[in-house]
């Protein structure tokens, strides 16, 4: 007998319990397009070439500690974070009237963003894009902040749908909080032009909306760690306050490091010390204070001219290779003649494409192909490779027909 003997078993995460169950299985061209984490050409886990220099470096450094660091992190790193995210010669940053804090990873910096929300705003409600990436919306009302949808995909066309998203935002109360993927959103790979990302700036600011930035994969969609920041940049270019939570999972493969940053804009320096006053006081009785080793590691190659640049080539590969897979499955399915319209394919942007397949095909495809994915027939282009690109486009071929 136990005292937790009524315990209900709980559901797998619906994105890593497809890791689960794909380590269950025994079958040689097994593929998993499951996580959003990258692979090799030859489907390995890749430790980035400036990540071990950097590493070997700290190791070796005997000045290096293991003390805790301060509650809100390292200083150099959440300096260099904000930087990278909103260009060094950014007003805010110029004008002291930022301020950034580390975190654990993407999800622990908007996990700290929304217990702050929840605390300090007098708007408790954040809109988020429908879909979207599944933890937001278990995060937000953990913090006391409620979950609200605003259009965002079209299934008919496979890209945004751009006049229900306007409408939704308009019609969102003033005040309310938007949650925006940066870039590459998760789970469609579609986002919005340049142009219609000025929309939504004019349109989240006339309301006098809150942005909440989520970028987890800054370099990943273009390969340019700059152009991928341009809408949070042109957001931060206004004058007007906004958060942004920032992961290195992706950027610079350090998913189990638990790196990230949240950035709050304000509207005065002085606000902005008091924000992070109040923000020491959000994550002491969370978990005290982060860990220093990631954040070692982020600050090297973000501070180093040489690490930096042969960083961007690093990245780039990774943004190209997963560029190139697009276009293999779209070519192998356009051969296969299989039928339906896979433009998509080569259209979306980042590490996934949402490829409209639904559950019964997904599940088909898991059972006769041993291709693992998520429910709503996202898949990881990180994870295909030569070998397997085939593979998967003849189970698509078999789904659909
Ligand atoms: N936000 C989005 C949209 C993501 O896709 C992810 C990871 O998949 C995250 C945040 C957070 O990831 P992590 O906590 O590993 O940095």
């Amino acid at each position: 007998s136990s005292v937790w003997q009524g315990v209900e078993q709980g559901p797998e995460d619906p994105i890593l319990g497809v890791t689960v169950a794909f380590n269950k299985d025994n079958h040689p061209d097994k593929v998993n397009l499951g996580v959003g984490a990258y692979r090799t050409e030859e489907g390995k886990p890749l430790v980035l070439d400036v990540v071990r220099r950097a590493e070997a470096a700290i190791v070796a450094d005997r000045s290096v500690n293991k003390e805790y660091l301060p509650i809100i992190g390292l200083a150099s790193f959440c300096k260099l974070s904000a930087q990278l995210i909103l260009g060094a010669d950014c007003p805010a940053i110029v004008e002291k009237r930022t301020t950034t804090v580390q975190c654990l990873s993407g999800t622990g910096s908007l996990r700290v963003g929304a217990e702050f929300i929840g605390k300090h705003y007098h708007q408790t409600i954040i809109y988020i894009p429908d879909p979207t990436w599944g933890n937001h919306n278990k995060i937000f009302p953990l913090g006391g902040v409620s979950v609200r949808k605003y259009r965002y995909y079209d299934p008919a066309t496979r890209g945004l749908d751009f006049q229900g998203m306007m409408e939704d935002l308009h019609s969102a109360p003033s005040g309310a909080v938007v949650l925006l993927h940066a870039c590459a959103h998760n789970p469609t790979g579609v986002d919005p032009t340049p142009e219609q990302w000025e929309q939504i700036r004019r349109l989240i600011r006339s309301k006098k909306q809150l942005p909440f930035f989520d970028s987890a994969y800054q370099g990943f969609a273009s390969g340019s760690l700059d152009r991928d920041a341009a809408p949070v940049r042109s957001f931060a270019g206004d004058g007007g306050e906004m958060l942004i939570a920032q992961s290195y999972a992706k950027n610079l493969g350090l998913y189990g490091e638990r790196v990230g940053a949240l950035t709050f804009v304000c509207g005065s320096p002085d606000v902005a010390k008091r924000v992070e006053s109040q923000l020491k006081l959000v994550i002491r009785p969370m978990y005290s204070n982060p860990p220093g080793h990631g954040a070692r590691i982020v600050e090297a190659v973000l501070s180093d001219k040489q690490l930096f640049q042969d960083w961007t080539v690093e990245l780039k590969g990774m943004a190209d290779r997963i560029i190139t897979m697009r276009h293999k499955l779209f070519d192998a399915l356009k051969q296969k003649g299989t039928p339906g319209r896979w433009s998509h394919i080569v259209k979306q942007i980042g590490m996934f494409t949402f490829t409209g397949l639904n559950k019964d095909q997904v599940v088909f495809m898991t059972k006769e192909y041993h291709i693992y994915m998520t429910a709503d027939g996202r898949i990881s282009m990180a994870g295909l490779n030569s070998k397997n690109v085939h593979h998967l486009a003849e189970a698509i071929h078999a789904a659909v027909t």
